[in-house]
């Protein structure tokens, strides 16, 4: 048939955006689209911090993609995408070939460890509901483990490397388990340490310095440990060597300070920085005009010429964008040029606590705490309506 197929590649924040609005916006037969997604579920990344540190369900972190999407408009394949070949318009799966006319690629971030010896091997890090598992249960071990060799110390020993959002909002979550922890395992809370290493000179950096000065008094008051403008030099399995050769021995690292695009767009031959396509106005590939290219995937600059920091935010508008102009380019109709909305950035500290900038003003302690579930119960109806919001949502 001539119905021109769209394939999705991703069901994150940018991919299931676009599957939504294509599904509502699309007249029947006018387009083939096909989502395809390694898990048959939509993740949540904004909460995996809370079950990574083991203070919230992985379940409620989920959602099946089939309760999101409407099959009888939108094919859903469960697979994993092995490569993307532009010359030939197809995709290759792990058990298949898909071809298109046009391309969306919402893949998602990867860790990046920027060449630091070690860390790529021996850091764990909050991507997906698999890795948040593995998190969850070796914090865990490290306490069982410690009770059976009370001198090995550094099993309390935990690392986090990147004081970004994901690492603050990781080590306020975790800062709060650790008190149930020792009480669960009869551990003296005085011999956990929770260190939080960012390389850069200050913790979130470009955040407003008040909001920051507050979020690091919140959370050292919490037991963690900063070490501001100290770089993770190496890491291996007995732990990591900063700033001028310190050793600090501990069997858990996680990674948090740095996120790149796919490896598979490199692999396909796109010009890239750090695995992200400096994409068009139009969020398209250069020379490649049925290619759309969202999310962490993307690269995109402001006024100022500096890059938007990936984010759930930027994915979701670029989402709503891409399936315009998807419909536009089959219609033969002008597309639509992308424009970021910055409706501000809440980050949480742990229970009850948080910072934010949102509505051109300030938030901090339990107000950013409050604007924080607004903003995922918002999310949740966004993509799944009110019986979404009434399964998932979390009210207090
Ligand atoms: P993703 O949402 O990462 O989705 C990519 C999808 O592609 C996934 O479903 C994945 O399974 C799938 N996939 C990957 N590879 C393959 C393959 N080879 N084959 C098939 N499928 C594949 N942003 C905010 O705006 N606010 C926040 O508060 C916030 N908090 C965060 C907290 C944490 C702990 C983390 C880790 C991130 C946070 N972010 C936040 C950032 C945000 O989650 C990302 O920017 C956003 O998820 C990017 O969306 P995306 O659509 O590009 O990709």
């Amino acid at each position: 048939s001539n119905i021109p197929k769209i394939v999705i590649l991703g069901a994150g924040y940018g991919g299931i955006l676009t599957a939504l609005k294509l599904q509502k916006q699309l007249n029947y037969n006018e387009a083939d689209v096909t989502l395809v997604n390694k898990h048959d579920y939509h993740y949540i990344t904004t909460h995996l911090h809370m079950p990574a540190a083991g203070t919230d369900n992985p379940e409620n972190a989920r959602v099946n993609i089939s309760k999101l999407i409407d099959e009888f408009k939108i094919d859903f394949v469960k697979s994993t995408v092995v490569q993307i070949r532009t010359q030939d318009k197809k995709v290759i799966l792990e058990d298949g070939t898909l071809s298109y006319d046009y391309l969306v690629i919402g893949l998602g971030g990867e860790p990046e460890t920027f060449g630091i010896p070690g860390l790529a091997e021996h850091a764990m890090s909050i991507r997906s509901i698999n890795s948040v598992r593995l998190i969850r249960e070796h914090i865990e071990y490290q306490f069982a483990r410690y009770k059976r060799e009370p001198h090995r110390t550094d099993y309390l020993t935990f690392v986090v490397g990147g004081a970004g959002f994901t690492g603050i909002e990781f080590v306020g979550e975790l800062a709060d388990r650790i008190p149930q922890l020792c009480r669960a395992f009869d551990v003296d809370r005085s011999l956990v340490k929770l260190y939080n290493i960012e390389a850069a000179p200050s913790a979130l950096p470009g955040f407003d310095p008040e909001l920051v000065q507050y979020g690091m008094d919140v959370l050292t008051k919490k037991g963690v440990i900063f070490r501001i403008g100290t770089a993770i030099k190496e890491c291996s399995p007995d732990g990591v060597i900063v700033g001028d050769g310190e050793e600090i021995r501990s069997k858990t690292v996680i990674w948090t300070g740095g996120i790149r695009g796919s490896r598979l767009i490199e692999e396909a031959g796109f010009e890239t920085m750090r695995g992200r396509v400096k994409v068009d106005d139009y969020l398209r590939a250069p020379s490649h005009e049925n290619i759309y290219i969202i999310g962490d995937n993307s690269l995109m600059f402001n006024e100022e010429g500096r890059p938007y920091p990936p984010t759930a935010q930027i994915a979701m508008q670029q989402g709503v964008t891409c399936a315009h102009n998807l419909v536009a380019a089959i219609r033969s109709q002008p597309l639509k040029t992308f424009a970021f909305s910055n409706k501000g950035t809440v980050a949480s500290l742990g229970k009850g606590e948080g910072i934010g900038v949102a509505f051109g003003k300030k938030y901090l302690g339990r107000k950013a705490a409050w604007l924080k579930k607004l903003i995922d119960l918002r999310y949740l109806f966004i993509i799944g309506g009110i019986p979404l919001v009434l399964r998932k949502g979390k009210f207090f």
